[in-house]
């Protein structure tokens, strides 16, 4: 057992960043961050526009490169990791767009589980229908040819298609009505039932009720990291992200 006073044990813990720092030539936008994902567990990046999560889920992702702090994967450091390189080690990565829109809901579906065998691959798309009767009967048509809202949950389903043990999502909600923004949230409560952990970063407090666990961005620094109770409980943060006293 754990004395009391220990420091927290990495056990468990999925994805650590700490201390980022990066940006974009020789402008810095990240300072500083810390920022870690429990295996399974569900964390939602808050911030308004430029804060800084699209970076930093992209540093995560290793496609922008580190100025300063660690990466870890479950323990082991992956700084210098290309990205495919972690994505082979399970994370899948949901951007802003989601999908490939001139490619059909099928091909978008089979990008997802590029790094699996064939059959793999054509049973989590069998499953995939399954569990999205709507995909199945889209499977022919563009995605680009598709609502907002059915484009994010083909998606949210490419993603899963690569059985990932983290999911990160920038803004599922960019761009939908608020109706569509529903129908995401009810697709990712289906994750919420897997074992899959969850990081995403969204302006979008409704996907609060996702999460465990919130870590707000401001300026590109820490402002906030604790769970979601504990947030609504912080009056300022409560005023400015949820607009009310
Ligand atoms: P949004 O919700 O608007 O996407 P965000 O919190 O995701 O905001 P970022 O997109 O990470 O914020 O942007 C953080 C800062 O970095 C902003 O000042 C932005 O202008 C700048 N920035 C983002 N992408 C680039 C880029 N490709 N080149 C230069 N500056 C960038």
């Amino acid at each position: 057992m754990a004395a009391a006073g220990a420091p927290e044990a990495a056990a468990g813990v999925l994805l650590e960043l700490r201390g980022i720092g990066a940006g974009y030539g020789s402008m810095q936008v990240l300072w500083d961050i810390d920022l870690s994902v429990g295996e399974g567990e569900h964390v939602v990046i808050l911030g308004a526009n430029g804060a800084g999560k699209s970076t930093l889920l992209r540093v995560a992702l290793g496609l922008l490169p580190l100025m300063r702090g660690t990466i870890r994967l479950r323990g082991e450091d992956v700084s210098g990791l290309r990205t495919d390189r972690r994505v082979a080690q399970g994370i899948g990565f949901m951007t802003e767009v989601g999908v490939f829109p001139e490619l059909s809901v099928r091909e978008n579906l089979l990008l997802g589980a590029y790094r699996l065998g064939r059959r793999q691959a054509q049973a989590n798309l069998e499953r995939t229908y399954e569990g999205f009767p709507l995909l199945a009967k889209f499977r022919s048509r563009s995605a680009g040819s598709l609502s907002g809202g059915q484009r994010k949950l083909v998606g949210v389903a490419k993603v899963l298609m690569g059985d990932p043990s983290l999911i990160v999502m920038d803004e599922p909600s960019s761009g939908l009505s608020p109706v569509a923004v529903q129908e995401v949230l009810d697709v990712l409560r289906r994750i919420e039932r897997s074992d899959a952990a969850l990081l995403i970063a969204e302006q979008n407090t409704a996907f609060l009720d996702l999460a465990q666990r919130a870590v707000v961005i401001e300026g590109g620094r820490n402002r906030f990291d604790g769970t979601v109770a504990q947030l609504r409980d912080d009056a300022a943060l409560t005023r400015a992200y949820f607009g009310i006293e």
